[in-house]
């Protein structure tokens, strides 16, 4: 991605090539995003980003490379290069292995037939540097304009060091070098803008997603995620006649908590019991979840599980809290949990049918003395 005249023209279409590069690469990890979990499947969407950026760049840097071998304008996609290894190591954070990248750099070499030049080994040993110190001006971010000028700063030595060699050992006149590193500070500062707002836009995005769905005191899921969940559960028993058992809980006596011990460890009390749950829920099954869906009420979804394979689970469960150890500012408090438990029936018309079913059993638990699992 480089330019022998000084025109305006190439730059604005390679101005238009690297966004375009830019998008489609951000085009197709949403794509793959998507697919994940429209499967139902939760994908780690910054491995994703990551994994397809390693291999994207890879790809078009042969590609490129391949397609002006040989020829007399080699160099002209240096500030590819530049953009490329800026790209994975600023904006993806690769934690990439020193051989990783001396195996790449020597795949570079491979093509080009550059292993007996001693400036094409000059220019390796930038890159890879290059590398290094873009991770780590990009570990020292502190959120402001002074990490643009870390970036320009780091980035346009690298590319002044690597068109200075690159111009030694193909004999390039000094304004077109000039022209080049001129060139690259406009490309990296492009890059800087559209990929930061890109990405920070997906953080917000996924910060959304997780408030929406997430308990802010406990970090499992909430009463939305649970009403949505359920639903589709519901309608998917309802169709392939999978069992679904529905286990609703309530702390016992939480507000004594909060009048003796103060709110904050009222507070400690719920989060604890939600991590304890969660932990042991992932250990019987991870696709059971736990959600809040009250103040100290919570709801298990066993999703393909009859109330008769629930059973020791919800009383392992109830068993754990009572005898888990809750202490909070020097004092141990004693919790315990009344619950409710159901399963779907042929007869249930809606998810309120059969969560009523369970909130009837769990107030037949607290009725009867607490601290108890009722069936039905
Ligand atoms: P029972 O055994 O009948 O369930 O009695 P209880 O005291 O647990 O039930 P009650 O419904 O009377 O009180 C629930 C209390 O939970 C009242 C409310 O202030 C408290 N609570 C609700 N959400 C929170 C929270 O996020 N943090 C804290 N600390 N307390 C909460
Ligand atoms: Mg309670
Ligand atoms: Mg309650």
């Amino acid at each position: 991605m480089t330019w022998s005249q000084w025109f305006v023209t190439p730059a604005v279409t390679s101005l238009f090539f690297l966004l375009g590069v830019l998008t489609l690469y951000w085009f197709l990890t949403n794509q793959i995003i998507r697919f994940y979990k429209k499967r139902g499947k939760h994908p780690d969407a910054v491995k994703i980003r990551t994994n397809v950026g390693v291999i994207y760049m890879v790809l078009l840097n042969v590609g490129v490379q391949l397609a002006v071998n040989g020829t007399a304008h080699s160099w002209v996609f240096i500030n590819f290069q530049i953009f490329a290894i800026v790209f994975v190591s600023y904006f993806l954070k690769l934690n990439i292995r020193l051989w990783e990248l001396v195996a790449a750099v020597f795949l570079f070499m491979g093509i080009n037939g550059t292993f007996t030049y001693f400036l094409s080994w000059l220019y390796a040993i930038v890159l890879v540097g290059l590398f290094y110190v873009m991770s780590i001006v990009r570990e020292h971010r502190h959120h402001s304009w002074v990490d643009y000028l870390d970036y320009t700063l780091a980035s346009l030595v690298g590319s002044m060091i690597l068109w200075g060699v690159i111009g030694k050992r193909l004999s390039l006149s000094t304004p077109l070098v000039l022209w080049e590193i001129l060139f690259s500070f406009f490309i990296l500062t492009i890059m800087y803008i559209y990929v930061d707002s890109l990405m920070s836009g997906a953080a917000t995005l996924a910060q959304l997603t997780y408030t929406t769905n997430y308990d802010e005191l406990t970090k499992v899921k909430n009463y939305f995620s649970f009403k949505n969940d359920f639903n589709e559960l519901f309608q998917r028993s309802k169709i392939t006649g999978h069992p679904l058992t529905l286990m609703l809980f309530d702390i016992d006596h939480f507000k004594h908590v909060n009048d003796t011990y103060g709110h904050l460890t009222g507070d400690y009390v719920l989060s604890h019991t939600a991590a304890l749950i969660s932990q042991h829920l992932q250990e019987i099954d991870p696709h059971l979840h736990l959600y809040r869906t009250g103040g100290e009420e919570f709801t298990i979804l066993f999703q393909d599980y009859t109330t008769d394979q629930a059973r020791a689970h919800v009383q392992a469960i109830a068993d754990g809290i009572r005898a888990a150890d809750f202490q909070h500012n020097g004092q141990h408090i004693h919790v315990s949990i009344s619950v409710g438990v159901t399963q779907l029936q042929t007869a249930d018309q809606g998810q309120l049918d059969v969560y009523r079913r369970a909130d009837q059993n769990l107030y037949f638990s607290k009725r009867n003395g607490r601290d108890q699992v009722t069936f039905g």
